[in-house]
């Protein structure tokens, strides 16, 4: 059987490219090829910057409220397609169909819908300087660039398109190319919406067109999802020539559980900040800090409800609460960091192993794991995995907790489980982190703005502050009075 293959979407329709050159993408679940996508070679990418800076010119100069009926459409056509893009997803990223069908393309279309509200909202200042008087204007940045991780594909797509369309920016997104199938479909969206052709375009490949869009002269800023290590390379190659940059890297998030916490909430709250989307998620607590008083308590339930109640398998069985991981490659390395957090000493409290369900028996899967007796030196507790491994820790002062909790390079996000109204902000407000939850893990709804502290990121996506991100303020003076010149 012959797979589809997909070419770049560029100046509101697909494009072939001259290279032929494809790359495959395989279902995680399955190991199968699904289908092949042409490579963004030198023609696709000429052609995108072409198609932008058209897309650009006739996007900026519509009033805010008209881009802003567009991008609800889109909002539209995004929740009536939920279920078949929510399929794309599972297929592409091996994630629990369960998740998909209510988080991943409803996370998007709000966030969209969020910032189409916003557009017609925002305003320049006036201010009087003695009889002369100056005003501001928001003006979009121009080309902007998106490129995205593979665990939320078309969340981040969604994301990132959602804020620079508002705010009257074209975009060149590139998608993972583990994942490239929901940001195509998202680019057909915004074309069936009315946006115009230009405005959204879809470039292929994997770090070198990544790279290309970075150093390119006409392109003003970067928004980049993934790894740490990768998001210098983006903003060291921004630099070149000094493009705007947000960065929303990576995590190792730590929830401190205080010992008169709802320990099942907490116990919750554990589980799903490290088994949601098989662990591969940015904000995840991978590093649980439990009172010592508590610990034997957390950890039973802990062990308990992992062992009964997590379901491995074909992701599309809407059973399953546990899907496959990204790839192969990605496999092993989570499996040699269980192998590290074994050797180093780390008792293996549950998991450990790699899993075959019977209906998915190719699939990349990964028993639930969590390890206790951890110390804050193992290589488990400090590099961040993006699998389903939690490191549970022993404390036994409020102080101490703080500081090794934030004894990291890191600060993507943090926790705390307490009943005490006043320890949770006070220790809420010494926790190094941008994302923050009291009693709860997780929730990242398309109002509050995230982003990350020190190595975890720069800038914010969501939230009134991200328009800030996608516009620049242009000051005109008006002089009411003669000039004074001294020539
Ligand atoms: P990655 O850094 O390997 O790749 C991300 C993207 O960058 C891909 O599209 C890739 O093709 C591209 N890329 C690779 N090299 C590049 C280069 N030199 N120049 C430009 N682009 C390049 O990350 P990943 O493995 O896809 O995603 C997992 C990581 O993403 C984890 O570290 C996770 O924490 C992070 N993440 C962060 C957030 C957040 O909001 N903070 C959200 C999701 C994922």
């Amino acid at each position: 059987m012959t797979t589809p293959v997909y070419q770049n979407f560029i100046n509101g329709h697909f494009l072939k490219n001259q290279s032929g050159e494809t790359f495959a993408v395989k279902n995680p679940a399955t190991d199968e090829v699904i289908y092949h996508v042409e490579v963004a070679d030198a023609f696709v990418q000429n052609a995108a910057i072409e198609s932008a800076k058209q897309g650009f010119a006739t996007w900026s100069a519509m009033a805010p409220i008209e881009r802003s009926r567009i991008l609800l459409k889109a909002v539209e056509l995004l929740r009536a397609r939920n279920d078949e893009l929510a399929k794309i997803e599972v297929l592409d990223t091996g994630k629990p169909w369960q998740e998909a069908e209510c988080v991943d393309v409803q996370t998007g279309a709000d966030v969209i819908e969020y910032f189409a509200g916003l557009a017609p909202a925002q305003v320049g200042q006036q201010q009087m300087v003695g009889e002369d008087f100056y005003y501001t204007r928001k003006e979009p940045l121009g080309i902007c660039a998106g490129i995205g991780a593979w665990n939320y594909p078309l969340q981040i797509a969604c994301w990132k398109s959602g804020p620079a369309l508002a705010a009257g920016n074209a975009l060149i997104f590139k998608p993972s190319e583990e994942t490239p199938l929901g940001a195509i479909k998202l680019a057909e969206i915004f074309i069936e919406a009315g946006v115009p052709a230009g405005v959204f375009n879809v470039v292929q490949g994997a770090a070198e067109v990544g790279q290309w869009l970075t150093q390119h002269a006409d392109i003003e800023k970067v928004s980049f999802t993934g790894e740490v290590g990768t998001g210098k390379k983006v903003v060291a190659s921004a630099a070149g020539s000094l493009k705007d940059v947000t960065m929303e890297l990576g995590g190792k998030s730590p929830l401190l559980v205080f010992d008169d916490a709802d320990i099942s909430q907490a116990v919750s709250a554990a589980m799903l900040g490290n088994f949601y989307t098989q662990g591969e998620i940015c904000t995840n607590c991978t590093r649980i800090y439990v009172h010592k008083n508590v610990y034997q308590q957390f950890i039973d339930e802990l062990k308990t409800r992992t062992e009964q109640n997590i379901i491995a398998g074909d992701p599309m069985n809407s059973e399953v609460n546990l899907g496959a991981l990204i790839s192969k490659n990605h496999h092993d390395l989570v499996m040699g960091y269980i192998d590290k957090g074994i050797s180093e000493g780390a008792t293996l409290l549950t998991g450990g192993k790699a899993l075959k369900p019977d209906s998915a028996p190719n699939g990349y899967f990964v028993a639930p794991t969590v390890f206790t007796d951890c110390t804050d030196d193992m290589t488990i507790v400090k590099e961040e995995i993006f699998g389903p491994v939690m490191s549970v820790l022993v404390f036994d002062d409020e102080d101490d907790a703080i500081r090794r909790a934030n004894d990291t390079h890191l600060g993507l996000a943090a926790g705390v489980f307490t009943k005490d109204i006043k320890r949770a902000h006070r220790v809420i407000h010494q926790l190094q982190a941008g994302i923050c939850w009291i009693n709860s893990y997780g929730n990242s709804p398309a109002e509050m703005p995230v982003g990350g502290y020190k190595q975890s990121g720069i800038g914010r996506e969501n939230g009134i502050e991200t328009l800030e991100h996608y516009t620049q303020t242009k000051s005109i003076y008006v002089g009411m009075t003669d000039i004074e010149s001294p020539f």
